[in-house]
Formats: C-alpha cells, sequence, structure tokens
C-alpha cells in the first residue's frame, strides 16, 4: 500500500513537474497543459469557412484559431506524440462536433481524415483517429449517440500541402482519399460529421466530404479543434502555411 503510494506521488510529481505543452512556461496542471492554454481550448464552436470555398465542403466548425498555444498543442499531440493532450483536444473537438450536428436527431458517426499510413507509422500513432474516439466517448458519456466510423482511406501519396495555395490543394488532392468497397455498407444512408485536428483552406475536408457521399453517406458537416488565421486570404500569393495533412 504505502509503495503504491509512493509510486503515485512519483507520478503526480512527475506529471506537475512537466512543461506545459502550450506555453512551456508553467508547470502543466492536467492533462499537460497549464489552466490558461486549457482555457484557449475552451471556447465555443464556430463557423470557419476558408475563402475561396472549396467545391462540395460540408458547413465546417473550429473551437480555436490555429496558432500561439493551441498550435503549439496541436503539434505537441501530433508530432512529439504528448498522448495525455488527446484529452483537452478531444473537448474541444468535442463541442465542434456538437455544433456541427445539432438539431439533428438519431445517431452521429465522426469520421476522421486520414494520414499517410507512413506518416502514421513515424509517429506511432494516428492523432486524428485518437481525438475523433475521445471526441465521441464524451458525446456519448452526456447522453450523444456518436460512434467513430475510420472508413476513409488515401488513395495515394499527396504532395506535402504546406505552401500551396487553395487551387493548387484542391487539385492535389482530387481522389486522393476513398471508402473502400468493403466499408461501403457502413456508410450507406448514415449521417456523418467529418473531422480533423485542424482546417487551412478545406481542401481535404472537401475531399473527405466527397468521398464519403460517392458512398452514400449524408455529410452534415465538418468539425476540426482549430481554424488557421488567414479565413480571408483569398489574394494570389497569400501564404497558407497550415499543417501537410
Ligand atoms: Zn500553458
Amino acid at each position: 500500500m504505502a509503495a503504491a503510494a509512493a509510486a503515485l506521488r512519483s507520478l503526480v510529481g512527475l506529471v506537475l513537474a512537466a512543461d506545459c505543452a502550450g506555453c512551456e512556461q508553467r508547470a502543466a496542471e492536467r492533462a499537460g497543459l497549464c489552466s490558461r492554454c486549457e482555457q484557449d481550448l475552451g471556447a465555443r464552436a464556430r463557423s470557419a469557412w476558408p475563402s475561396p470555398v472549396p467545391p462540395g465542403l460540408a458547413p465546417p466548425w473550429a473551437v480555436a484559431t490555429y496558432d500561439g498555444t493551441v498550435k503549439a498543442v496541436l503539434l505537441a499531440h501530433k508530432e512529439q506524440s504528448r498522448l495525455v493532450l488527446v484529452r483537452p483536444l478531444g473537448a474541444a473537438l468535442a463541442r465542434a462536433v456538437t455544433v456541427a450536428a445539432v438539431g439533428r436527431a438519431g445517431p452521429v458517426l465522426l469520421v476522421p481524415v486520414p494520414s499517410q499510413p507512413a506518416a502514421v507509422r513515424r509517429r506511432g500513432h494516428d492523432h486524428t483517429l485518437r481525438l475523433a474516439r475521445v471526441a465521441a466517448a464524451r458525446l456519448r458519456r452526456a447522453g450523444h449517440p456518436v460512434g467513430v466510423l475510420a472508413v476513409l482511406r488515401t488513395t495515394r501519396r499527396v504532395a506535402d500541402q504546406a505552401g500551396l495555395g487553395a487551387a493548387e490543394r484542391s487539385a492535389n488532392l482530387a481522389g486522393a482519399l476513398q471508402v473502400p468497397a468493403r466499408f461501403a455498407g457502413l456508410c450507406a444512408g448514415r449521417r456523418v460529421v467529418v473531422v480533423d485536428d485542424v482546417i487551412t483552406t478545406g481542401a481535404t475536408l472537401a475531399e473527405a466530404t466527397r468521398a464519403l457521399a460517392a458512398a452514400g453517406a449524408d455529410v452534415v458537416g465538418a468539425a476540426v479543434v482549430a481554424a488557421t488565421a488567414r479565413r480571408r486570404a483569398s489574394a494570389p500569393g497569400l501564404s497558407t502555411d497550415g499543417p501537410g495533412d
């Protein structure tokens, strides 16, 4: 018993001593974040239409802007495998899902946007799938019939999206996602929300929406944790410095 208590104290000490993943200036209090950075993920979901809007994009909802604390936390989860961060990030995603599917009776399925398989192997985890699972579990605990349906697959490698404009991203991604035939029966007639960590130009979410609709799904919205700041960056030459996938 004493040994267990000591082990628990040392574990708590380790957690308390860890730097906050959002600001690295304060000690993390809960789930890898200080209370101030946790607040940055606590906003209400808002509409996050990019400009220009890629054809076919389902109405997108985001909780935060992809910069500062929120960008650091998303990257720490995705690239540094600070897996404890899935809790606050999944909670934020759950709020975006709630708004995306608001007013819809009946079950909703969250379909995560897949990463390239090589990226998942390199990172050791599928960050978007993890976020979707935590968000769905939170919503189920709140009484909402929400599940996860990881049926999207990449059809080929795509060029790194970073540095590409909206039109280039759409061309780069056309046909890049699909629901394999063996999964089509799971989608047909089901109400789904596409989920991802970040929306930049919306090209990825539009391609996901197209692939799901082709499999017969009713895509009612798209939910993400964060949207890049330049939502009106439609002028040629403005950078879209979002993540690669
Ligand atoms: Zn912090």
